[in-house]
């Protein structure tokens, strides 16, 4: 019998370790440092996934309150706009109005000027009359 016999080579990559077939399971799934190494880096990895969807969500809500602040910030400021073109438009409604009673003056002005034409036309129609 060699001295070898009933020995052989842990089958885990990265382990060299001689160990004996009677131990082979026992060690390649509970002792091996290496499996025990994979089973670390494993959860490690499945740590820093949740890790970072745990951060995606926690950005998500701040990206939409970003997003919720500039459409209120946009939002008052089409606000304000309107009331700048509604505070245009009522004065340029005031300077209609004014120039409406500009108008309005200038006709009652004429109509005044029109009735003394009137008058004075009748009267010289009066004089004619009492020329024939
Ligand atoms: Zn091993």
């Amino acid at each position: 019998m060699s001295p070898n016999a009933g020995l052989l080579n842990a089958g885990n990559q990265g382990c060299g370790e001689t160990i004996s077939k009677r131990d082979r399971t026992h060690h390649e799934s509970e002792l091996c440092q290496f499996i025990k190494l994979k089973r670390v880096t494993t959860a490690c990895g499945e740590i820093s996934t949740m890790m970072a969807d745990m951060e995606t969500e926690i950005a998500n809500p701040n990206t939409k309150m970003a997003n919720i602040n500039t459409n209120q910030t946009d939002v008052r400021t089409k606000m304000a706009n309107s009331n700048t073109n509604q505070l245009h438009m009522g004065m340029k409604l005031a300077n209609i109005n004014t120039k409406m009673a500009h108008t309005e003056t200038k006709l009652e002005n004429m109509e005044a000027k029109m009735v003394n034409t009137e008058t004075k036309l009748e009267n010289m129609n009066t004089k004619m009359a009492s020329f024939i």
